[in-house]
């Protein structure tokens, strides 16, 4: 039994890290799926092709989050080009840390930009075109729920800022079945935090179980919450840290 049979599926910067490995999970459970990239257009096209090898439909599509009219403008080509739109995972995000006096304005626009006005404005245009029982998933960050030095102040910020956003549409979308959650990933070995980076030894021993987590292990946690047994959880933020909030 597939869980996703006949959903259709966007998951924003799917190209590699942890949104590929969501989007071939929705796959696996029966999805038709699109991706956005940015400058990953061969990335986009290695998960399309393991989508469809698996039978399901693929669409890869350029879109940068930044902009305002990309993170609309996805949504509604995903829409058309899927023919319905079942679950929006807001995955795509960047990281900038460093020390408080380093961070450049023009750092804060971008983070907020893409980390934040880009969800927000998926969200809603997803919102406006998902049937009941539509699903918002957001990626947010164990660094929402804990900030264990210093260094984080812009991209905590944006990420606790969909925690807001995250309650704020489940009471806004419950009353059309439409369900918004929130998972933090702890550290997971992608581009943007590599398991043999400089601080990969102290990111992981304040992990509980002393270890990087992989993409996977957050896949299976959205393909749970993008699935009709997830269908009570809203509003609600699941940690995917490996014990690092513990
Ligand atoms: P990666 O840097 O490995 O991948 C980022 C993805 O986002 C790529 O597909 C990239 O596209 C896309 N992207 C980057 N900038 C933009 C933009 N301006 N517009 C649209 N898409 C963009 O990151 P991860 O896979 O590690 O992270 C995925 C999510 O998980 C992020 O939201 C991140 O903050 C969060 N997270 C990650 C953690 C980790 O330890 N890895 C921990 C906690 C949270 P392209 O390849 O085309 O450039």
């Amino acid at each position: 039994m597939n869980a996703l049979n006949g959903k259709k599926a966007l998951v924003t910067g799917g190209s590699r890290g942890i949104g590929a490995a969501i989007a071939v999970r929705l796959a696996q459970e029966g999805a038709d799926v699109a991706v956005t990239y940015v400058q990953g257009e061969e990335g986009a096209r290695e998960v399309v092709a393991k989508i469809e090898a698996m039978g399901r439909r693929g669409v890869a599509l350029r879109a940068d989050l930044a902009l305002a009219e990309d993170a609309v403008a996805s949504v509604e080509r995903a829409e058309q080009a899927l023919g319905g739109l079942d679950v929006l995972v807001n995955n795509a995000g960047v990281g900038v840390l460093g020390p408080l006096g380093d961070i450049t304005l023009g750092d804060v626009d971008r983070v907020l930009a893409v980390n934040v006005r880009g969800v927000f404005l998926a969200s809603r245009t997803a919102a406006a075109r998902m049937p009941h029982g539509g699903r918002i998933v957001t990626i947010g960050s164990c660094m929402a729920q804990r900030v264990p030095g210093p260094g984080g102040t812009l991209y905590a910020m944006s990420k606790a800022a969909l925690i807001g956003l995250t309650k704020a549409l489940a009471r806004e979308l419950g009353g059309r079945g439409i369900n918004a959650t929130l998972v933090h990933p702890g550290p997971i070995d992608t581009d943007m935090n590599p398991a043999d980076g400089p601080t990969a030894p102290a990111q992981s021993a304040l992990t509980s179980l002393g270890r990087y987590g992989v993409a996977q292990e957050v896949a299976s946690m959205v393909a749970y919450l993008a699935g009709a047994e997830a269908s009570y959880v809203t509003g609600a933020e699941l940690t995917v840290d490996g014990g690092y909030a513990a």
